[in-house]
């Protein structure tokens, strides 16, 4: 297969950990016997060192034309770098959202798993580590709360504030239909999580849900409300497989889900559109604290990567081999100081890149 690739290598540790990422991809390519053109973009930081700007329609378009878009993180440390001297909407994360908006990307993935060499991160009980987890959460991520109308307004003398949740049902069709996508290419549930005891929108919800589980017999559907999921990722994170939830139901259980795992470098995440296009990034930032050093943990990136092949590209087979050497490497003992723990050999960002190569095959 051909692929196009856009690459958007940020900024901070953003260049280290896609250097390796984009090592990684070319390996798998050359096992497996497919090609990758990529095209340089600038995004964030380094584009307004260049434009002046965080975006240019130029990128817009170029990423547009691209199969997939592969991103490290951008940004830079809000107090001393100049980029934040300027107007909010000349910033690099107004790059970031620009971009999203542009490319229609409605449908965010965080993956949070537990790997069998990193239980000793998880901060929840060992009896609970020991079952280990390997979940995704979808989030839907252009509408509901974060994009209804609001105000602020004096009624009677009295400061009110209003924020407004609408989902209309193609919204949550389009959604739902991914995560079912998803759950056929993994364990075969969903889990959709909703507060549909109050709220109309979540019973609106519930009720697409239900049209397009219909269509995959093979996939098991639950309900479940927002504030017992929020218990049941802690109490047994083992029970889950897809989780497809609203917006700012997902911003909060992505990240306790993230957090349960115990390490940011090992974070992938995808946002994908209609179409099989998708932006595949790390879930942390760009670390300006350690960039240029060499000891940014490339494998949040790596796994984006496998994401880009498994869900832009169908490449599933070439997927798992890179999970799989991420995992092996692991189990050698390599560790990036992230994720460092007593007896095990630290590395550094392209060693890491280089140990995850050799083990693909
Ligand atoms: P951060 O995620 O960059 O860093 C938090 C901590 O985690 C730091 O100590 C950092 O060294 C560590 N860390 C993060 N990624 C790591 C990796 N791969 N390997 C090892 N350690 C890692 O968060 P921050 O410091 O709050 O933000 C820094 C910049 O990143 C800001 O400009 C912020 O706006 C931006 N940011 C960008 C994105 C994005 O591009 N999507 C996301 C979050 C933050």
């Amino acid at each position: 297969m051909e692929m196009k690739i856009g690459v958007i290598k940020g900024d901070g540790i953003g260049p280290e950990i896609v250097d390796e990422a984009m090592k990684v991809l070319d390996k798998t390519a050359e096992v497996y016997g497919h090609s990758i053109a990529y095209t340089q973009l600038l995004m964030g930081g380094a584009s307004i060192d260049v434009n002046g700007v965080p975006l240019t329609d130029e990128t817009l378009k170029a990423a547009k034309e691209s199969d997939a878009v592969l991103m490290g993180s951008i940004g830079g440390d809000a107090k001393t770098s100049p980029w934040y001297q300027l107007e909010p909407s000349k910033r690099p994360e107004a790059g970031l959202l620009a971009l999203r908006k542009g490319l229609n990307l409605f449908a965010n993935l965080r993956p949070a798993v537990l790997y069998e060499d990193l239980k000793g991160a998880c901060p929840l009980k060992e009896e609970i580590a020991d079952s280990g987890f390997d979940m995704m959460i979808m989030r839907e991520l252009t509408g509901g709360l974060y994009f209804g109308k609001r105000s602020t307004e004096e009624v009677n003398g009295v400061l009110t504030a209003r924020d407004e949740l609408t989902y209309n049902e193609n919204e949550i069709r389009r959604i739902a239909k991914r995560a079912f996508d998803i759950a056929m290419k993994r364990r075969k549930k969903v889990t959709s999580v909703d507060k549909a005891n109050v709220l109309d929108s979540s019973r609106l919800w519930r009720k697409v849900v239900e049209e397009v589980a219909a269509d995959y017999p093979e996939v098991t559907l639950e309900h479940m409300l927002v504030d017992n999921c929020a218990m049941q990722l802690v109490k047994d994170p083992a029970q889950f497989d897809v989780i497809l939830t609203e917006n700012m139901f997902g911003d909060i259980l992505s990240d306790e889900a993230s957090m349960v795992t115990g390490s940011i470098g090992m974070l992938a995440s995808a946002s994908l559109n209609e179409t099989k296009f998708g932006l595949y990034e790390p879930s942390g930032g760009s670390a300006p604290d350690i960039a240029g050093k060499g000891i940014a943990n490339p494998i949040a990136t790596i796994l984006s990567a496998a994401m880009m092949l498994r869900y832009s590209f169908d490449l599933d087979k070439e997927a798992d081999a890179i999970e799989k050497a991420v995992s092996e490497v692991l189990s050698k003992g390599c560790r990036t100081i992230d994720i460092m723990a007593e007896g095990k050999t630290q590395i550094g960002t392209k060693e890491m890149g280089d140990r995850i190569c050799e083990c693909i095959r």
